[in-house]
């Protein structure tokens, strides 16, 4: 049993340009599965489909990421192997093109868990990461607009990620995420660090978007990874989740989520988070908006 599935996050979706991002998560699969397909690892088929993601401007990673309060944009992501609760991450990255590529080389090469800033962005020059703008203009304008409004309207999208089980029954994730637009310059989020955004071990892998600030002070993925260890299938723990953050903060979320068994969890509190996802085996293939 192989599986695998993708979100590219559940912020406000204007309507138009709703079947382009479900065509995005639609290709942003495609890239993972053909890893999968292949024999490959969760790791690499989860950083396969974030790196497609962060290069599509559609979404609000890498490429297309939205800018913070001085019009620059920071990029948080990380990558979590569940078999061995290996875990990478950067934040407040900047000028870099794949932040999840970068989250596995600190993964995989150095002794830390999360690099930050100027250091962040040292390392992957470091490791031949070469310099890039991923500011387009589309975000540069809507910065300059909505910076001079009062009254912001909440339409960017935020953060993307992925969820797999490979044919040797391990599971990975992946998030990735220019975070919130005119957020304050240094600031983190739930992306970056395991447990909040982000979680894998042996018997469960997730991914949330929403509002940082309140799945930080939640560690919404862990509580989701420590349902299903507990025995809860993956739609039921992230339900359950999702529904104590609204009850406590009041804040939709939206999670996509994997046992170990390929038993898919997608769940969103907002009107959509576009998602796809395939599973091996009884050959289940998808891409919607909203659930
Ligand atoms: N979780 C992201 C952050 O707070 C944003 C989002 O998913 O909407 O940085």
């Amino acid at each position: 049993m192989v599986a695998l599935v993708v979100h590219g996050g559940a912020g406000h979706w204007v309507e138009a340009e709703r079947d382009a991002a479900v065509a995005g998560v639609r290709r942003a699969a495609a890239a993972g599965w053909r890893i999968l397909d292949a024999g490959g690892t969760a790791l690499d088929a989860v950083a396969a489909a974030v790196a497609a993601l962060e290069d599509d401007p559609l979404f609000n990673a890498g490429r297309g990421a939205v800018l913070n309060a001085e019009g620059e944009v920071e990029l948080d992501a990380s990558i979590m192997a569940g078999d061995t609760l290996a875990s990478g991450g950067v934040t407040c990255l900047r000028r870099v093109k794949n932040p999840v590529l970068v989250a596995r080389r600190v993964m995989e090469t150095t002794d830390c868990v999360l690099l930050a800033g100027a250091a962040a962005t040292a390392f992957a020059r470091e490791q031949g990461f070469a310099d890039f703008d991923p500011v387009t203009d589309r975000r540069r304008a809507r910065w300059e607009a909505e910076r001079q409004s009062a009254a912001r309207d909440d339409s960017v999208p935020g953060t993307v990620g992925a969820v797999a089980l490979d044919a040797g029954g391990r599971l990975a994730a992946a998030t990735s995420t220019g975070g919130r637009e005119l957020k304050r310059p240094g600031r983190v989020g739930d992306s970056p660090v395991p447990g909040a955004g982000n979680y894998a071990t042996a018997q469960a892998a997730v991914s949330a978007t929403g509002w940082g600030e309140y799945m930080l002070r939640m560690a919404t993925a862990k509580a989701i990874a420590t349902r299903i260890e507990g025995g809860a299938t993956p739609d039921a723990a992230a339900a359950a989740v999702l529904a104590e953050m609204q009850r406590v903060f009041g804040t939709p979320i939206g999670v996509i989520c994997l046992d170990a068994r390929g038993a898919i969890g997608v769940v969103h509190g907002t009107e959509g988070m576009p998602h796809a996802w395939r599973v091996h085996g009884d050959r289940e293939v998808g891409a919607r908006f909203a659930v």
